[in-house]
């Protein structure tokens, strides 16, 4: 223990040995070989170290980066163990040159332990000529792969290409040849912009630059010259692909042929257009006659309204005197063709109403129904009187935007036929309902009620299910007519010998 308490104490003191030169007898050339290799082997020794940490720290990823530094060490401690050799000529520091030696074998038995540890894997690194091989195999392997996508892509029947992050293209498919009669350099990079058809060019450039700026999917529809120098219309489409960072890698595109596609629908547009301009015409025919008809059912009920005029009040004189000449029969029949001439009457009047109540000339105002049921009872007075009915109204009804003499009209169809048809005291109900679409008005009765078979078919003009009782077969036509006009809707439900109820929607 005292040795060692001793030596560490006096480490850089040499006066217990001579210098180098004087232990033995050394001849100057001797002494100086021995030196100046000493000093050489030192100075390569501290070079080293500093070409291997210059390496490591220049290189990326060299495999056992520790193992470097630790031989770094051990050689720059071999170099030292040198130097001190050489110094001890002079300056005898034996105990300086033990520790240094005492690291030298600690850094080279540190490098040996690190060493074996590493070399399992060390035998596992692949050789320059090994990784060769890895690269040729893996080489042919993406080209076996390549070739297999490209068969592929050949065996299609679309045109397909895949162009570089910047648009120009490097691939086209053997069918973009065969179609085109051009070869692969005929087409590559931007060559093959000259088979778009010259008035789509522009708009698909355009479309193609802005989706290589943005990176989104391409699609539009193109004409493309073909080898017979015709062009053929085509759908392209394109997608980019990108790498795990979503930069764009490349993008793969493909153009499907939809001549025949294109070609069919033109058609169809030429026979659609054709025939929506048959129907155009038709529909001008069509209202061009029926307003002829209005027209001439107009003139003729207004002018056949004077002689009829005349007809009846003659007939009612005829009548005043027969009654005090002549027998029965000629007063029956006299009777008999005043009641005809009065139904022609009023059957010339309701075709006068019919024919006049179209669009044309509709007056639309607010209208209070309250005041216009109001005013059918007064029209109706007699009637009502006669066969002793009831109008009454269910709630409030309301005040709506309509023509005021048609509604009178409307109104007075409905109840006068609930009061008609109706071998009961005859009692009529006008109520109202509302929802987002509109109004529903109601007008029920107590009468005889209609058949369900017969329900849409008394909208037809001259519809009549009960001859015994007097009446044209035009009235609920007009009020279909009117409530057409007020872009509304009819319809009626019915249960025999209950009643019956019209309903009448209209828009608020
Ligand atoms: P008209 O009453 O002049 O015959 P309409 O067009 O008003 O003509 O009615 C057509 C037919 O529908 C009538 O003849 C009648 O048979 C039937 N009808 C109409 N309203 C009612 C009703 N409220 N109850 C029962 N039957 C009706």
């Amino acid at each position: 223990m005292n040795d060692i308490t001793h030596f560490f104490s006096n480490l850089f003191k040499a006066e217990n040995w001579p210098p180098r030169w004087h232990c033995g007898i050394w001849t100057e050339f001797h002494g100086w070989l021995y030196i100046i290799s000493d000093v050489l082997i030192a100075l390569a020794y501290f070079t080293i170290p500093f070409l291997l940490v210059h390496f490591i720290l220049r290189k990326k990823n060299v495999p056992f980066p520790k193992i470097f530094w630790l031989f770094g060490t051990f050689i720059l401690a071999c170099g030292t163990t040198h130097l001190i050799d050489a110094l001890i000529f002079w300056v005898p520091i034996y105990r300086v040159s033990a520790i240094v030696r005492l690291l030298t074998a600690l850094a080279s038995w540190g490098t040996i332990y690190a060493l074996y540890r590493i070399l399992p894997d060390a035998f596992s690194l692949k050789t320059p000529a090994e990784l060769e091989a890895v690269v040729q195999e893996r080489t042919s392997e993406l080209h076996k792969s390549v070739k297999k996508i490209r068969f592929l892509a050949d065996a299609m029947p679309q045109i397909v290409w895949t162009a570089r992050p910047d648009g120009s293209r490097d691939y086209f498919n053997l069918p973009t040849t065969i179609f085109s009669g051009k070869t692969l350099e005929q087409l590559l990079e931007w060559k093959w912009v000259d088979l778009i058809h010259p008035d789509d060019r522009d708009e698909y450039l355009h479309k193609w630059n802005e989706s290589l700026n943005n990176g989104e999917d391409f699609e539009m529809e193109k004409r493309l010259l073909g080898a017979d120098g015709k062009y053929y219309w085509h759908l392209s489409r394109a997608h980019a692909q990108r790498d795990e960072n979503a930069n764009i890698i490349m993008w793969v595109g493909t153009a499907t042929d939809i001549e025949m596609q294109k070609r069919a629908n033109e058609l169809l547009e030429k026979q659609v257009n054709e025939r929506t301009e048959e129907l155009r015409k038709a529909n001008i025919k069509l209202a061009n006659s029926n307003d002829d008809l209005e027209n001439f059912a107009a003139i003729a009920s207004h002018d056949l309204q004077a002689p009829l005029r005349t007809i009846t009040n003659y007939l009612g004189l005829i009548h005043k005197t027969v009654v005090k000449t002549e027998d029965g029969i000629t007063i029956d029949f006299i009777t008999r063709t005043i009641d005809a001439a009065s139904r022609m009457s009023s059957l010339i009047n309701n075709l006068l109403i019919y024919a006049r109540s179209s669009t044309a000339g509709l007056k639309k105002e607010p209208v209070d129904l309250e005041e216009i049921v109001e005013l059918v009872k007064e029209n109706i007075h007699e009637l009502l009187t006669e066969k002793q009915g009831q109008v009454k109204t269910s709630g409030k009804l309301p005040v709506i935007n309509a023509d005021k003499l048609q509604m009178v009209q409307l109104f007075q169809n409905l109840i006068v036929n609930g009061i008609k048809y109706n071998d009961k005291t005859p009692l009529i109900t006008v109520s109202t309902d509302e929802n987002e679409n509109g109004y529903i008005i109601s007008v029920s009765d107590n009468g005889k009620g209609i058949e369900s078979q017969y329900l849409s078919k008394i909208f037809e003009v001259f519809t009549r299910l009960h001859s015994d009782i007097k009446g044209t077969g035009l009235g609920l036509s007009i009020a279909q007519k009117i409530i057409q006009h007020h872009n509304g809707k009819i319809w009626v439900e019915s249960e025999i010998n209950v009643g019956t109820t019209f309903f009448i929607m209209l828009p608020k």
